[in-house]
């Protein structure tokens, strides 16, 4: 070790460092170098005990685990040692020492020195050792008693700060889930298709349980059967399903990795919820926290079905005011029916936001929301009286336009192309900070129905127009 380094100066910067708000990946870096520049080590890891799995996890590494069985076997050890008598000591080339180190011991650890040495400084909070600082140094290093004073004081410092950090990480956690209690009893205050709905509950589950995979079930004709994602290829988890009878609460696989929650609205089972992993084990949090997850979406799908029971005798789509799509049938087969009886022409418009996904995606489904809102209320203002606009789906809207030729129909949608796409959406109500409003575009299929045609083939029809508009770039009328 030269002389002129300087531990006062590596402590304070450590102590600085330490004290920024930065990831702890991104923190390891730079501690790694400050003890590279500073101490000359060439690399230091740090090891974590993880209570919950009983084994020691690599904090740096994003707790993976080693997997060297040589290395894990070693530190194990010096982990187990240090934990009993943690008193003010340390490994140095697996003999242990007293942090006071007397002369006498500096020189026998001095005649210990090898080409590679490793330290092991316990990581200590309220007295238990609840971790492991592992400094790899060369020979060419001059171990002095100021340089040992270094790694002990540094080895208290990341004490500190990591306790602190997953301390801070848990408290986000708790956060976190209350916010997906919140958001997963709102999301059905505008929404009960289930197939929209579901999406939703697996995303905000997934959001949080960071080691497992979720997977949602729906039980229907006496099956489960997977929703979302798309595919699980596990079989254990569908031999765990199999078990699952009506009444249990919740089910985890021998080896604890896997957990199975029903759903049940208190006297039938509506589906599961199940988190896998083939690493990590389900913790007691994490079963607690997808007991009352799974509760939670429970009463959302069961006032979702409830809801749509109730719509199925609603004309109206809830969200924008506009036909809903049962209505729509019935309208668009008494206007075809009259145009093909009565030889008056009619015309039809099918509309889709574009990119519409992203803007879920970008801003949330609440802002979504919002645009979708607007673009109906503009379609509400653009057409005529006698004009029927309905919500086909999520995102598509259909316009049947009785008695109306084909050049009109398309006027007619190139206004409302150029009206959506000048019009901002205000979605300050919803609070993404610093977005105010969103713009959006819509393409649209104009297409004449032919007296030879099915209301089926009519809307076919439409579709082709509107999937080239799509196809061509996007934000264009398209007239069949
Ligand atoms: P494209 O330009 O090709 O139409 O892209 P897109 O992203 O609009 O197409 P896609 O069909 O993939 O996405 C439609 C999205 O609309 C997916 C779905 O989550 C969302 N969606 C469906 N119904 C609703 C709803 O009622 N509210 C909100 N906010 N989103 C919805
Ligand atoms: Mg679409
Ligand atoms: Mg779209």
């Amino acid at each position: 070790m030269k002389e002129d380094k300087n531990y006062i100066e590596f402590i304070s910067k450590l102590a600085n460092l330490l004290a920024e708000k930065i990831s702890p990946s991104v923190a390891a870096v730079s501690v790694n170098r400050l003890f590279k520049t500073y101490l000359g080590s060439d690399s230091i890891d740090i090891v974590i005990w993880d209570n919950n799995n009983m084994l020691l996890k690599d904090f740096i590494c994003n707790w993976n685990f080693f997997d060297d069985e040589e290395q894990i076997k070693t530190v194990n050890y010096i982990f187990s040692c240090l934990s009993v008598n943690n008193e003010n000591k340390f490994y140095f080339n697996e003999k242990e020492y007293s942090c006071d180190l007397k002369d006498n011991e500096l020189v026998e650890l001095f005649n210990d020195i090898e080409d590679e040495n490793i330290f092991y400084y316990p990581l200590i909070s309220d007295s238990n050792v609840f971790g492991l600082l592992k400094v790899t140094c060369s020979d060419e290093i001059i171990f002095t008693k100021e340089f040992l004073e270094s790694i002990n004081a540094a080895s208290k410092l990341l004490s500190g700060a990591i306790i602190n950090y997953t301390l801070n990480e848990q408290m986000e956690i708790s956060l976190n889930f209350y916010r997906a209690m919140k958001d997963i009893a709102k999301i059905i205050e505008s929404q009960y298709e289930l197939s929209y709905i579901i999406p939703i509950i697996g995303e905000m589950i997934d959001r949080f349980m960071s080691s497992h995979l979720i997977y949602i079930f729906i039980y229907k004709n006496d099956a489960y059967k997977l929703v979302w994602p798309k595919a699980c290829k596990d079989k254990k988890v569908y031999e765990l399903l199999a078990e699952t009878k009506p009444e249990t609460e919740y089910l985890i696989s021998d080896n604890s990795k896997i957990g199975i929650f029903p759903i049940s609205n208190g006297h039938e089972t509506l589906g599961a919820v199940v988190a896998y992993s083939n690493i990590d084990k389900l913790l007691q949090k994490d079963i607690d926290y997808l007991i009352q997850l799974t509760r939670q979406s429970g009463m959302t799908i069961e006032r979702a079905n409830m809801y749509a029971e109730v719509l199925k005798y609603a004309t109206m789509d809830a969200l924008t005011g506009l036909n809903n799509r049962r209505q729509f049938e019935i309208r668009l087969n008494q206007e075809t029916a009259n145009s093909k009886r009565n030889n008056v022409p009619l015309c039809a418009m099918m509309l889709d936001v574009d990119y519409f996904k992203n803007v879920n995606d970008t801003y949330g489904h609440a802002a979504g929301d919002c645009v979708l809102k607007n673009v109906s209320n503009i379609i509400k203002r653009e057409i005529r009286e006698y004009d029927i606009a309905c919500r086909y789906g999520g995102e598509e809207f259909f316009i049947i336009l009785p008695q109306t030729g084909i050049n009109e129909a398309s006027l007619v949608a190139q206004r409302l192309r150029k009206t959506i796409e000048d019009t901002k959406t205000d979605i300050q109500e919803v609070g993404v900070e610093g977005v105010p409003y969103l713009k959006v575009t819509v393409s649209i299929g104009v297409c004449k129905y032919e007296t030879s045609m099915t209301a089926h083939d009519f809307v076919q029809k439409a579709d082709k127009a509107l999937y080239e508009a799509k196809t061509t770039g996007r934000n264009r009328v398209i007239v069949s």
